[in-house]
């Protein structure tokens, strides 16, 4: 049995774990990083970053389909996942690299191996007790799957989606959220026929409305099909398929059925109930500077009740770093976090929609524009249509920005600078975006909402 001591311990190097390790580090404070797995978590291995590369070979091939509309001469002729594979495995590994490096160069003592909480100073790895003043929970989330399902041979989760040595010819989907629809996206892409099977009534239903609508008709105009507002009832599998039955009698037949139906919190048999820690339905409860009921037990990332991103893990992180060095940090409210949907076409958004700004101000006291990018030269370039809403409460700052169309995720920067900001439209509207380029978009409708349209009526 031995003993390390630091100033702050944290127990997962996911999104959340690492990004406060490196922000203590840099602060002076001594830390120890325990993973049982890989340094990155989810995102880097099995999560945002080789879900994108996918999603590029995707893009990749839509364009080269579509290489004759501009009048390039290119013909696809099919998906070599053996190389997606490669593609995707490459760049996975030289960001583990970095980060590796990186951990390394801040002075961050990893420590290998499964670790349990077992005081509110310990953490238990093997025949290692690592303790320090404070400790940081980290240790993120699992595809959820729903009671009754089982997950196993063609009835899959996003981990084997990602690593399918195939391209599937038909595939069902359990779940229109941003796992769901990103991986109906790439598969469409590469000619498989697609069924989303969603329970609420829209796809990326947590959107604003007519974002949701406005997705749904691009995705149907690809051809991907969707049943809404129904439920998923069992599924039976055999050396040629997957049929899904749903509560109302339809059936679904396919070569996989992808489970996309959310994360559960990795929290099980890690000792935080005994510890004391407050916990809802496994998820670890904080106030809203992240401090459980436990003195110096912090916790972070997709185990916090909230949304379950990368950057919100990463802010996290960084959050409770600063606030144990005695800096106290801004809260950012989660609703004020941005939220890219990532397919063809991207949704991106930030704030609040139309329907819940009416909901906290009243109807009479909130405007909106739509910007169609119809309107925008870029995106006419380069084949895309869609819209910018800008939601203000009258005479009063920005409060929400949803967009949808290809690459609009690029421009939510702006957006929540002028949403946490609390930017007036006016006094936004008169800085200016480079042309042509579709950030445009978002400054016309700055424009038009503020009472001065310039490319739009
Ligand atoms: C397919 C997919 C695509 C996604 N795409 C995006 C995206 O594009 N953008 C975005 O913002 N988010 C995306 N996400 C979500 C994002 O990955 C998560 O929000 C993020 O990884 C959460 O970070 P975390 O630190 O809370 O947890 P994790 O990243 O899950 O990290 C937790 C770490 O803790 C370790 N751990 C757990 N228990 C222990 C233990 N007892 N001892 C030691 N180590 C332990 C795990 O091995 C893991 O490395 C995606 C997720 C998936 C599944």
């Amino acid at each position: 049995m031995s003993e390390q001591n630091f100033d702050l311990v944290v127990l997962g190097a996911g999104s959340g774990g690492y990004a406060a390790a490196l922000r203590a580090s840099q602060l002076g404070l001594t830390v120890g990083l325990i993973e049982k797995g890989k340094v990155g978590g989810t995102c880097l291995h099995v999560g945002c970053i080789p879900t994108k590369a996918l999603l590029h070979a995707a893009e990749v091939a839509d364009v080269t389909r579509e290489a004759a509309k501009y009048g390039v001469t290119a013909s696809f002729n099919g998906i070599d996942i053996a190389a997606v594979t490669a593609y995707r495995e490459e760049i996975v590994a030289s960001k583990y690299k970095g980060l590796q490096g990186l951990i390394k160069a801040r002075g961050i003592t990893t420590i290998e191996g499964e670790g349990r909480l077992t005081s509110p100073t310990t953490v238990q790895v093997g025949d290692i007790s690592v303790t320090g003043k404070n400790i940081i929970l980290a240790t993120g989330s699992y595809s959820r799957s729903l009671p009754g399902l089982d997950i196993g041979g063609r009835v899959i989760t996003s981990e084997q989606a990602l690593a399918l040595p195939f391209v599937p010819q038909r595939v069902a989907v359990l779940g229109g959220g941003v796992i769901g629809v990103e991986f109906s996206s790439v598969w469409r892409s590469w000619g498989a026929e697609v069924t989303i099977i969603e329970a609420l009534p829209h796809l990326v239903p947590n959107e604003d409305e007519s974002i949701s609508k406005s997705f749904e008709r691009a995705f149907r105009k690809r051809g991907i099909e969707f049943k809404l507002g129904v439920r998923f009832q069992s599924v039976t599998q055999n050396d040629n398929g997957v049929v899904v039955t749903l509560e109302n009698g339809e059936t679904v037949e396919a070569d996989l059925l992808l489970v996309a139906v959310g994360r559960g919190p990795s929290t099980a048999n890690l000792g935080y109930e005994e510890a004391g820690v407050n916990m809802d339905r496994g998820f670890v409860l904080t106030d809203e500077r992240l401090r459980t009921n436990i003195p110096g037990v912090w916790a972070v990332g997709d185990i916090v009740p909230g949304l379950q991103l990368a950057h919100r893990g990463f802010q996290q992180g960084i959050f409770v770093a600063e606030e144990i060095a005695g800096l106290n940090p801004v809260v950012v409210a989660d609703v004020n976090i941005p939220k890219v949907t990532y397919s063809d076409p991207e949704v991106a958004s930030v704030g609040l929609t139309e329907a819940k700004a009416v909901e906290q101000y009243g109807a009479d006291a909130v405007s909106s524009y739509d910007y169609n990018l119809a309107g925008n030269g870029k995106s006419h370039i380069i084949g895309t249509s869609g819209s910018v809403k800008v939601v203000r409460v009258k005479d009063g700052p920005v409060v929400g920005v949803h967009m949808i169309g290809a690459r609009v995720g690029e421009l939510i920067g702006e957006a929540q600078l002028a949403v946490n900001w609390e930017a007036y439209p006016e006094d936004i509207a008169p800085f200016i975006h480079a042309h042509p380029t579709q950030n445009e978009a978002l400054g016309e409708a700055f424009l038009a909402i503020a009472g001065k349209p310039l490319h739009a009526i």
